[in-house]
């Protein structure tokens, strides 16, 4: 009796967290070393795969690398990336809790001497979508946010403006996804409104999730009356 206790005492826990982590980490290194678009592998100067928690209950999932990101190897870095950050932490969470990747992993090649990102094209998005697709299956995030139209037209195929496709739940590979304006419109779109869309879809996210939100969350970006 007592050897049988002492021996379910000192069982290791499964280490469901770290073969998870191994996995993403394996999967990170195939696509490290991806040339299915050779224009892209020309041009990049590194596969941005994704960052985060490997067993985050949160993913959001933007377009494509732009040049900081191509730089430095992580996405959502530049500008769009800190607004990105600003709106995690207000909803509660640290960047590091969640996870964060793109559709396409390379950054969409512009003409020499042109400066500035271009959209992915959807067979780019195509091509690279079983590294997101595999990505989801191994986080089994509980909900995802889709940050832009270009987004939505790689997880989903539809080419809708945001307008009538945000603030409602979407479905993809059976987990819930609340799209939402691309950072970038909002440095674009300063307005209040603008700012309070996307909040109001991450009220919506935070609900789902069954976070406490306050009173103040609540009310960020309402117009004083
Ligand atoms: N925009 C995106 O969609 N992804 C990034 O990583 C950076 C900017």
């Amino acid at each position: 009796m007592v050897a049988e206790s002492t021996s379910l005492v000192t069982t290791p826990a499964p280490a469901v967290k770290s073969s998870n982590d191994e996995k993403l980490r394996q999967l990170e290194q195939t696509a490290l070393a991806c040339r299915k678009c050779p224009h892209l592998v020309a041009f990049r100067h590194q596969v941005v795969f994704g960052v985060g928690n490997p067993d985050a209950e949160l993913m959001f999932v933007g377009e494509a690398p732009g040049a900081d990101e191509d730089l430095r190897g992580e996405p959502f870095v530049g500008r769009a990336g800190e607004l990105l950050t600003r709106i995690i932490q207000t909803m509660g969470f640290s960047r590091a809790e969640v996870y964060i990747a793109n559709v396409l992993k390379c950054r969409p090649d512009v003409p020499p001497g042109k400066s500035g990102n271009r959209p992915p094209t959807a067979e780019e998005m195509a091509t690279c979508l079983p590294y997101l697709r595999e990505q989801i299956a191994l986080i089994r995030p509980k909900l995802m946010v889709a940050l832009g139209g270009v987004a939505m037209r790689g997880l989903f195929g539809v080419d809708q403006p945001m307008k009538s496709l945000r603030g409602r739940w979407h479905q993809f590979a059976g987990i819930p996804v609340m799209p939402t304006f691309h950072p970038s419109y909002l440095l674009r779109n300063q307005s209040l409104t603008e700012k309070r869309k996307v909040w109001e879809d991450m009220l919506l996210v935070l609900e789902r999730l069954e976070r406490p939100i306050t009173e103040r969350q609540r009310n960020f970006f309402l117009a004083k009356g």
